[in-house]
């Protein structure tokens, strides 16, 4: 923080000073320069005593007691009205802006899950889901000024607001039932499945549950995938208490990730879904919650949790699964049912699309999230669209990811960034650092 923004927190009370929201004004500004006006004749607020200085050059910091005043205070027309011979501003360039980078949560114990392989057009292949890709995030994090945290424990309720008992039941126990048949492999791995449109009842054996409740081959089951999964959606958790608290964005480092889990389903390396959990909890209190996927690969497992439901609106941006996966879900005609009609968005791009369709798409989706009156935003933040993600979606760049999370930090809502995809060890964590550096106007120094 520079001297002169120092100056204008003496006297602040430390702890209604952590409650408050950050906000900053451009030194581009034509209110930079005004000389010393005092936040307290603009706007009624309980910041008695803190001046705000004469701003010359750069950015200087302002906090605001809240989100709600901080959007108040981002109306132009208050601060006009109040001052007393008002400069000639047409729109404020205020912008929401952490003073640090945000805080980002994580859990030491991922590692344990570690999926050995997979399936992929008829071949076992290795499993793309290696502990390196949060270890890599976490390295490029801490280098950035990052503060790492773990997360407290938040209890199995928060889970089960979106997963069936049936299907927790199923993880909890998946690999101890599968160990006892002889001869097995090492990790759960379905093969059979229900057949559409018939009326199994649900099955006992657990060859018979893995295939009822995984939806593909592509999420084995290990000896530690509960223990790790329920501590991946803890940290999802984390990240939305923190932001029902006050802060403006918190990202969490979920591995495994979640947003092809849908409610009493698993698959594509996914078992409970991170970014669903963390926007249901945003619900307690925020009326209105989108959930935005920039994933390479749609979201199914996010939209069949919300796709009846009003309040949380769905919206994502992938690759066209007509030949690709998810490949069932994830088409434009899919737009919700019932209550949920109008509430799911899905914008499919062409094969290799870059930087200019993807931000085009963006802006699709922010106008419907504007339009919906957000009042808060979870991000499923996969970085595999990037150019050189093996799995060879899009070809989005690094500055791609900086401009979608500075699109992002635009709409201006509290914020939950939730880790998915992203498979190329040599890229995910510069993809991600960027990311996050754009939602917070700085720079990131990943490599
Ligand atoms: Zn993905």
């Amino acid at each position: 923080m520079s001297h002169i923004a120092s100056r204008a927190w003496q006297g602040v009370d430390q702890a209604a000073h952590r409650r408050m929201v950050p906000v900053w004004v451009s030194a581009t500004h034509p209110l930079a320069g005004h000389g010393s006006v005092n936040v307290v004749d603009l706007v009624s607020w309980p910041l008695i005593g803190v001046g705000f200085p004469k701003v010359t050059s750069g950015i200087h910091d302002l906090r605001l007691p809240s989100q709600a005043d901080a959007s108040r205070f981002l109306a132009a027309g208050r601060i006009d009205r109040r001052l007393p011979s008002p400069p000639k501003v047409d729109v404020l360039a205020f912008r929401l802006r952490s003073l640090r980078p945000m805080k980002a949560f994580f859990s030491p114990h991922h590692a344990g899950h570690r999926p050995s392989q997979t399936f992929r057009h008829g071949r076992i292949v290795p499993n793309r889901d290696l502990p390196a890709r949060a270890d890599n995030i976490l390295s490029a994090l801490r280098a950035d000024g990052h503060t790492l945290l773990g997360a407290a424990p938040h209890g199995m309720a928060p889970i089960a607001a979106i997963h069936t008992p049936e299907y927790l039941d199923f993880l909890r126990h998946a690999w101890g039932e599968w160990r006892k048949i002889e001869g097995a492999s090492e990790d759960v791995f379905p093969y059979i499945f229900p057949v559409r449109g018939m009326d199994h009842g649900y099955p006992t054996s657990i060859v018979g549950r893995a295939g009822y409740h995984m939806h593909d081959c592509w999420a084995p089951i290990g000896q530690h995938t509960w223990d790790v999964a329920t501590d991946s959606a803890n940290l999802a958790v984390e990240a939305a208490e923190q932001v029902l608290a006050g802060e403006r964005a918190v990202y969490a480092l979920c591995r495994p990730s979640g947003h092809h889990a849908f409610a009493d389903m698993g698959g594509g390396n996914c078992f409970l879904n991170n970014a669903a959990i963390a926007a249901q909890h945003m619900r307690q209190r925020f009326a209105r919650v989108a959930l935005i996927d920039v994933d390479v690969h749609h979201g199914n497992g996010s939209q069949g949790v919300f796709y009846r439901r009003d309040d949380v609106l769905f919206v994502s941006l992938h690759r066209d699964p007509v030949d690709y996966h998810p490949y069932f879900a994830g088409h434009a005609h899919e737009r919700g049912e019932g209550n949920g009609r109008g509430f799911n968005l899905n914008l499919p791009l062409p094969k290799a699309s870059g930087d200019e369709a993807f931000l085009a798409a963006l802006e699709t989706a922010c106008v419907r999230i504007r339009a919906f009156e957000a009042e808060a935003l979870v991000v499923s933040l996969g970085v595999d669209a990037h150019e050189a993600d093996p799995t060879e979606g899009l070809k989005v760049t690094y500055d791609g990811f900086r401009r979608i999370g500075a699109r992002l930090a635009g709409l201006n809502l509290p914020t939950v960034l939730v880790q998915e995809g992203g498979y190329n060890m040599d890229t995910i964590a510069r993809c991600v650092a960027g990311a996050l550096a754009g939602f917070e106007g700085r720079e990131t120094t990943a490599a």
